[in-house]
């Protein structure tokens, strides 16, 4: 059996080193290090994969979440609904711009944003939704999308973790995740389902006039070079990571299906346990889920596979897996709004049911575009070793 990682970088390398290497030292060659015609190729290249008519690439995901809210010109005071159950990024760039974070329980299934929490949370200053995609699985954009225009909102995605994933629109469309809202941020981090070798970052609209401003902010408010029209940032993709991300996108399908297929090999064992809960995929009716994952619509493209272990055995497994050599993670162990950062005194714990019993429960098993049926065997006979034996 290979060595169990987390993710397994060189491995998905190996495959992809000579078109990389000759993309990568076309850039050297070229010294357009900053802005080269290799970023304004993945930009095209990314903005058609996604069927966005704008892709703005910056520094990072954290970036590209600040940016975009820059971009809808939110001011201090405005209210921004988020999770409470997601990386500290997406509430940390709202804290950042003076905006009111208004974090919202999630669904116990999904492990994302609950809408009946959304609605409830909605005052006369709320100017926001922030969906982030949690795992690799979309919220709920139906809904989403309906609230915010009935409350006349923007909706801000953080496709972090879910860029290729489909979503299944009530009327049966489809999108892709991170193109629905009124502007999407996505990171490139190297971990990521689409990443580069560095930190990169990309923010995604239809909406002509705010991938302008967008594109100015990036680039220090300037619009026309050295006049400065509104305060911007530094915020760049490299041309070397720009190469590196030409190399990849046309494999992203492929290391979508290559997860949704372990994802579904570790369900498969997973599927009789009485304390396991697997990760469900939810869309609308022509989602085939089940318990199982669905086969039709890549409604989840797996950036993690995230059990719930609900007998309390959670940290044994998490202590029996690392003496095993089987990396794994808790994503995350602490609720957002229980964190000091970001605690208020508007939170009451009643309403946090859901993120409160997640981060005793969740475990991540090793999730990966390269993982061998034989590693997926044995990790699930450890799983169920432990939590089940
Ligand atoms: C990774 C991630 C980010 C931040 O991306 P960086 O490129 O690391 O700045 C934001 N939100 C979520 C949900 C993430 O997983």
């Amino acid at each position: 059996m290979k060595k169990n990682q987390m993710v397994d970088l060189k491995g998905q390398d190996e495959k992809i080193k000579k078109q990389e290497n000759e993309s990568v030292l076309e850039v050297l060659d070229s010294t357009a290090y900053i802005n080269g015609p290799q970023v304004k190729e993945f930009e095209k290249e990314l903005a058609q994969y996604l069927g966005v008519k704008h892709v703005i690439p910056c520094a990072n995901g954290t970036d590209a979440l600040q940016i975009s809210m820059m971009g809808l010109g939110l001011q201090p005071g405005d209210e921004v609904i988020t999770a409470d159950f997601t990386f500290a990024a997406t509430v940390e760039v709202i804290a950042l711009l003076q905006l009111t974070p208004v974090l919202v329980d999630v669904e116990p299934d999904t492990f994302n944003i609950d809408i009946s929490a959304i609605e409830k949370a909605i005052t006369p200053k709320t100017k926001a939704i922030v969906p982030v995609h949690l795992f690799g699985h979309h919220a709920n954009m139906d809904a989403i999308m309906n609230l915010a225009k009935k409350h006349n909102l923007y909706v801000i995605e953080d496709n972090a973790q879910a860029i290729g994933a489909n979503y299944t629109f009530e009327d049966e469309s489809q999108q892709k995740a991170g193109v629905i809202g009124h502007v999407g941020a996505t990171s490139f981090f190297p971990s990521k389902n689409l990443g580069c070798y560095g930190d990169g970052g990309a923010i995604f609209t239809n909406d002509d006039d705010l991938a302008h401003t967008i594109r100015g902010i990036v680039n220090h408010g300037m619009y026309e070079r050295y006049h400065h029209d509104v305060v911007g940032v530094n915020s760049r993709l490299d041309s070397v990571q720009a190469a590196v991300l030409r190399a990849k996108l046309p494999n992203l399908d492929a290391y979508n299906k290559a997860r949704q297929n372990a994802a579904r090999k570790y369900t498969a064992h997973f599927l009789d346990a009485k304390n396991i809960e697997t990760p469900v995929t939810k869309t609308n009716k022509s989602c085939n889920n089940a318990k199982g994952i669905c086969d039709t619509c890549d409604c989840h493209v797996f950036h993690q596979y995230t059990l719930r272990i609900t007998n309390g055995k959670r940290d044994e497994l998490a202590k029996r897996l690392q003496s095993e050599g089987i990396p794994h993670g808790i994503y995350y162990p602490i609720p957002l709004h229980k964190q000091k950062a970001y605690a208020s005194e508007r939170y009451v714990e009643g309403d946090f049911k859901v993120t409160n019993q997640l981060s005793d429960e969740v475990i991540s098993l090793p999730m990966h575009t390269e993982l061998e049926d034989d590693q997926i065997n044995y990790i699930a006979k450890i799983v169920l070793e432990v939590v089940e034996g």
